[in-house]
C-alpha cells in the first residue's frame, strides 16, 4: 500500500507514471501535428485526416480521464451502499456493450445482504473496468459470473469469472503497471486504477487465470461492523 512506500519508492511509482503519460500522449500529439502539417500542405484527403485526428483526441481524452481519477481523491464521498445494487447499476450500463458482444451476464446473489462504506463512484469505476476486460476477453461471446459472498471474517468476496482468453504468466506479473496492455485500443491503466482504488478502501484484489479458459477476478472487501 502507499503509506507503506518510503519516499524514494514514491518518486520511482511517479516518475514511471510521468514518462508513461509523456510517452502516451506524446504519440498522438505526433500524429496529429503530422495530419495538420499534410492539411497545410493541402495534400490528401482532409475528411480523412480529420477523422484520424478526432480519434487521436479521444485517445488523449481516454488516457487523462483515467488518470483523472487517480488525481482527485478530495472529491472521495464514503457512504454505505448495497453492493449489490452498485454491481446491478454496472451490468445496466454495460448491457448494450455486452449484448453487442454475444456475452451474459449471470448474476449469483440476492440483493440486500451486503452493506459497504465505499466512494459509490469509484467503485463503479473498478467493475466497469473488469466487466469491460472481461467482454472484451470474449470475443467470440460467452458468459460473465458475478458472486458476492460474505465470509466469517467481515470480509465480502466480490468474484468475477470470464471465460475468456486467460491471462499468460509473462502478463500476469505485469498487471497493474502503469501503460501496460496487450490491445490495440487499450489504454494499459483499468487495472492499476483499479488496484488503487480498492487498496483506498482496504480491501484486495486477486487475479486467477487460465489461457484459454478464462479468469477469475476476485476483489475482498471489509464488511460494514
Ligand atoms: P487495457 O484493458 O486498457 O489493456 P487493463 O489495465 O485493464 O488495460 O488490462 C491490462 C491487460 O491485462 C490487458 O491488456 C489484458 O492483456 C490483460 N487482461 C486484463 N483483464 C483480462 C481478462 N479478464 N482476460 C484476459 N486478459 C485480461
Ligand atoms: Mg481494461
Amino acid at each position: 500500500a502507499q503509506e507503506h512506500m518510503n519516499n524514494s519508492e514514491k518518486l520511482s511509482v511517479a516518475g514511471q507514471l510521468a514518462a508513461g503519460i509523456a510517452h502516451e500522449i506524446r504519440n498522438p500529439i505526433t500524429s496529429i501535428k503530422g495530419f495538420i502539417q499534410l492539411m497545410k500542405s493541402g495534400f490528401g484527403e482532409k475528411q480523412k485526416y480529420f477523422d484520424i485526428m478526432a480519434s487521436e483526441i479521444n485517445r488523449i481524452e481516454m488516457i487523462l480521464s483515467e488518470l483523472l481519477i487517480l488525481a482527485k481523491p478530495q472529491s472521495v464521498k464514503y457512504e454505505k451502499k448495497d453492493i449489490c445494487v452498485l454491481l446491478h447499476q454496472v451490468i445496466t450500463l454495460l448491457d448494450t456493450q455486452a449484448i453487442l458482444n454475444n456475452v451474459q451476464f449471470k448474476t449469483e446473489f440476492t440483493p440486500g445482504s451486503a452493506q459497504i462504506y465505499c466512494d459509490e463512484n469509484q467503485l463503479k469505476q473498478v467493475f466497469i473496468n473488469f466487466i469491460k476486460n472481461a467482454i472484451e476477453a470474449m470475443p467470440k461471446g460467452g458468459e460473465i459470473r458475478i458472486q458476492i459472498s460474505n465470509d466469517e471474517n467481515q470480509q465480502l468476496r466480490i468474484r468475477l469469472i470470464d471465460e475468456g482468453c486467460g491471462i499468460p504468466k509473462d502478463v500476469l506479473s505485469k498487471l497493474g503497471q502503469p501503460f501496460y496492455t496487450t490491445k490495440e485500443k487499450g489504454t494499459g491503466l483499468g487495472f492499476m486504477v483499479s488496484k488503487k482504488i480498492i487498496e483506498n478502501h482496504a480491501g484486495h484484489i486477486h487475479v486467477e487465470s487460465e489461457v484459454n479458459q478464462g479468469t477469475k477476478i476476485e476483489i475482498t472487501l471489509p464488511v460494514l461492523g
